[in-house]
């Protein structure tokens, strides 16, 4: 019998745990013939009652595990510490709040059987999402599949059913900056998609806001993108040559015209405009900077305080 690594990245979803639970044992109860679950609850440095509420799942059923973080590591070292420990054949990545339907997992058993190493689960709306992040998000998707090589897929989660070959291949990324989207394409293999219409998280809120998911965009941007860099050579190219441009028009004007160019307003203007992009593209390579510097730090990109 094959074994199911069901790891469940947690941040102060205390309400979330037991509701999640009771799905999962249905699950878990339908497939009993093909498949041995294992569960992996990764405590984000949850703040509320989170680490309690794990632990009584534990003790009440013998293939629930866990670890707990130092801190809040963010989901990103939640996913790759829960992949790090699985154990199993096969491994799911789920969010606790059941946004990521589990009457899904035997239609993407289903699949894996058919031969395919990946199936990944793909949200077909996003109703019930507040417009401007849905606008945001379609933007971020529609920038990011042009300026990277690594095509993302809207709408696509982390929640998806993988091979133990994937979930190697994972592994052997070892970046510390890690943005699982991207990871997750780069390493190819045969993958499929099982469609859903978006689920209400079914207690407590969120965890994102604008400025973190921000934060987050940007990050698959220098993560997975060279072209930002290439964007701000070619504005320094072409900025170069107008302005070469323009300063052969003024000395032609001034020796058959007699006409010196009058106005400091235009002037400070115009350098106004190259101290702004200029900034803009520091900003750009400091951002690549950044990530070699935490980089080469090689710091763990989460700590473990409790585990078992
Ligand atoms: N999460 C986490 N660490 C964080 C933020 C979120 O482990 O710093 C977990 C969270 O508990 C949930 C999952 O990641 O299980 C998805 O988070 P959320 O539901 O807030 O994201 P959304 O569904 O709104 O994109
Ligand atoms: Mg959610």
């Amino acid at each position: 019998m094959k074994l199911l690594s069901v790891i469940i990245p947690c941040y102060n979803e205390d309400e979330m745990i037991p509701i999640f639970m009771e799905e999962m044992r249905k699950i878990e109860a339908s497939l009993h013939k093909d498949l041995c679950f294992e569960y992996l609850f990764v405590n984000d440095g949850s703040s509320d009652g989170t680490l309690q509420e794990i632990r009584k799942v534990h003790q009440k059923y013998p293939n629930v595990h866990y670890l707990s973080f130092s801190k809040n590591f963010g989901k990103e070292a939640g996913i790759l510490a829960g992949l790090e420990e699985a154990k199993g054949d096969l491994v799911t990545i789920m969010d606790s709040d059941l946004q990521d339907p589990p009457e899904l997992i035997p239609l993407m058993y289903q699949k894996i059987q058919n031969g395919y190493d990946v199936v990944a689960a793909c949200r077909s709306d996003r109703q019930g999402e507040p417009q401007i992040r849905s606008f945001l998000s379609k933007t971020f998707y529609w920038l990011i599949n042009r300026l990277s090589t690594t095509e993302i897929k809207s709408g696509v989660r982390d929640f998806r059913l993988m091979t133990r070959e994937v979930v190697d291949a994972i592994l052997s990324l070892k970046e510390v900056n890690r943005f699982s989207k991207g990871i997750f394409s780069w390493i190819g293999y045969e993958v499929t998609y099982v469609n859903y219409v978006n689920r209400q998280r079914k207690a407590g809120k969120t965890k994102w806001n604008f400025f973190s998911l921000l934060k987050y965009s940007i990050d698959g941007f220098v993560n997975f993108s060279e072209i930002p860099l290439n964007i701000s050579t070619w504005i320094g190219v072409i900025s170069f040559v107008l302005s070469l441009l323009a300063i052969f028009l003024i000395v032609i004007r001034k020796l058959f015209w007699q006409d010196p160019v009058s106005g400091w307003a235009s002037t400070v203007s115009i350098i106004l405009m190259f101290g702004g992009i200029q900034l803009f593209c520091m900003g750009i390579m400091g951002k690549y900077i950044a990530k070699i510097f935490t980089e080469t730090k090689k710091r763990p990109v989460y700590i473990i305080k409790e585990k078992a």
